[in-house]
């Protein structure tokens, strides 16, 4: 079903959400529950009725097309002075209509660990319960989000749960969290073989209602704020300008990039850093942009021997899959491609996890955009615990230029050796049956690359991140516990850019918890 319909005529809201993503789509969507409040939906990019949303396989085909912000960070000083890719979804859906769809919601211990008032994990556990519709016993099945297994894995993915089991990670069923250690096939939000977005998990049941909007291909410029109360939004459309005005309160859920970005557009932000700029400064705050996190992500490749085991190779030459998956939703164009994962503790002495191993049964290398000749296998490895920290700037008081986002990917060494760690546990397990006769040989980093020295050159060339900056406008540091802007009475934000520290896991259902806990906070609030 189509998302979209006739452009709304309503100039003042009681409720203005900005991003039709992961965090914006729930709280949106739980507001317009109430039919005695109106919600306004804005969102930059169109509608997610493409084939490279629905088909899970194809959710690169995405990368730097229109559906895609298409950032690259600043020259990364630590990682060889790359500037890297950061596909961001601007599409109806947000990330979680671009995303590889792994359902991980964090340790227990990272919402303990936090200390804020109503976010600890008994707090949260009810609300991840509410907002899941999972295949395993112990969650709840009824929830917007649908969490499934692949129905059809393929037979390297299988191999790789045995071989990690055999190199000493347990198998894990549940891997969702919040006990996270083991191994299993992947966790995904997928439905008969087809992407589950936050369109189809929240937005799908409440776009026909009419006391709400969603507002497509519209960029928020910035947020109107007059004597220190968010007002309204300043919008284009197709180049035209105009104002919606807000009774009630402004949520910014544009993404870890655009919500610090639209903040300092609005003059939440360093005060020098935007007179710089000539932006009228309303709230001075350093921290606005700052302590950018990420998981860094590596990559390490293998050629599979002859057999009957191909993985992904050559799929896209074929139509019968697409035949097949259109009719069944299920073979190879139903892989969400990160078809199962390991979460290891790389070292002694940790209290959780503090690595995804990612596999896929394709060659995997830059982005998914460079092409091997024979079949051939990846594992990933997604360092949880990161030391380093960026940071996102505007350049320009134009909200159609590009923030400088610099992640200072690897800046902290503590981050490139535990990379070397999840690599050398990446080589034990592809040492392990049933791999030991399956593989031909390593492609990357290369057998040659064994030294510290030539591990650490090839980890700074080639790592690159795991899709999940967080922590940009933290509680704690711009926001309070309840998500609001300290310092702006009605305004607030619900997307990764609120985790006061980013979470041992995949970001999307942290990012859909704050929404929902955003949603119940307003909804709270105004009852007082
Ligand atoms: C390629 C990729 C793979 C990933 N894989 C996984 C995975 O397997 N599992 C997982 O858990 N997580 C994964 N993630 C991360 C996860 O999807 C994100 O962390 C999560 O979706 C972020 O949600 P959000 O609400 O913070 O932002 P988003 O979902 O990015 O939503 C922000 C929305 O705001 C819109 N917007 C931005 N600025 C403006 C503006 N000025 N005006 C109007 N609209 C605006 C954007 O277009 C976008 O739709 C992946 C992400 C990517 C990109």
């Amino acid at each position: 079903m189509s998302l979209l319909k006739k452009r709304p005529a309503r100039t003042v809201y009681d409720y203005i959400v900005v991003g039709a993503g992961s965090g914006g789509s729930a709280v949106a969507a739980r507001l317009a529950e109430n039919p005695n409040v109106t919600v306004a939906l804005i969102e930059a990019g169109g509608s997610d009725f493409t084939l490279a949303t629905r088909a899970p396989a194809a959710f690169g085909e995405q990368f730097h097309k229109k559906g895609d912000w298409d950032y690259f960070t600043a020259p990364e000083p630590a990682a060889a002075n790359r500037e890297i890719h950061l596909p961001r979804a601007k599409v109806v859906g947000g990330c979680s209509a671009m995303n590889a769809m792994l359902w991980v919601r964090g340790s227990d211990r990272d919402f303990d660990s936090w200390g804020l008032d109503g976010w600890g994990w008994k707090d949260v556990e009810p609300v991840y319960d509410r907002m899941e519709g999972h295949f395993l016993p112990g969650h709840n099945q009824d929830g917007p989000m649908r969490i499934n297994r692949l129905t059809t894995p393929d037979a390297t993915a299988v191999a790789f749960v045995d071989a990690a089991v055999n190199a000493g990670i347990p198998a894990n069923e549940d891997l969702s969290g919040p006990d996270l250690d083991g191994v299993s096939l992947a966790p995904t939000t997928t439905v008969g073989g087809r992407r589950w977005s936050t369109a189809r998990g929240y937005l799908d049941a409440v776009v026909k209602k009419p006391n709400f909007d969603l507002i497509t291909k519209t960029l928020v410029d910035r947020i109107l704020i007059t004597n220190g109360q968010a007002v309204g939004v300043e919008v284009s459309t197709r180049g035209r300008k105009r104002t919606l005005s807000v009774r009630g309160e402004i949520v910014l859920s544009a993404g870890a990039y655009n919500t610090p970005q639209l903040l300092q557009l609005s003059g939440i932000g360093d005060a020098s850093h935007l007179r710089s700029l000539g932006v009228d400064v309303v709230v001075d705050n350093p921290e606005v942009g700052a302590h950018l996190k990420e998981h860094p992500f590596s990559f390490t490749n293998f050629e599979l021997a002859d057999g009957p085991w191909k993985g992904l190779f050559g799929v896209e030459k074929n139509p019968m899959h697409i035949v097949n998956w259109l009719r069944n939703g299920s073979g190879p164009i139903a892989s969400n491609v990160a078809e199962a994962i390991a979460h290891v503790r790389t070292r002694e002495g940790l209290e959780v996890p503090d690595m995804q191993l990612v596999f896929a049964p394709a060659f995997f290398w830059e982005n998914g955009e460079a092409t091997h000749t024979k079949p051939a296998i990846s594992v990933m490895q997604s360092y949880w615990e990161p030391k380093s920290t960026g940071h996102v700037k505007i350049t320009s008081k134009d909200p159609a230029a590009a923030p400088e986002i610099l992640m200072n990917m690897l800046s902290a060494r503590e981050d490139v050796e535990a990379l070397m760690r999840g690599i050398d546990l990446t080589r034990r397990i592809i040492a392990s049956a049933p791999y030991d006769t399956m593989i031909a040989r390593e492609i990357n980093p290369g057998a040659d690359i064994r030294s510290p020295e030539a591990m650490e050159t090839f980890i700074r060339e080639t790592t690159l991140h795991t899709y999940h900056p967080a922590c940009t406008a933290g509680m704690g540091r711009v926001l309070d516990e309840r998500l609001r802007v300290n310092g702006v009475k009605g305004l607030r934000v619900a997307d990764t850019s609120a985790l006061p520290e980013i979470t041992h896991g995949n970001t999307n259902a942290p990012a859909i918890l704050i929404g929902e806990r955003c949603a119940t906070f307003i909804q709270e609030d105004a009852q007082r």
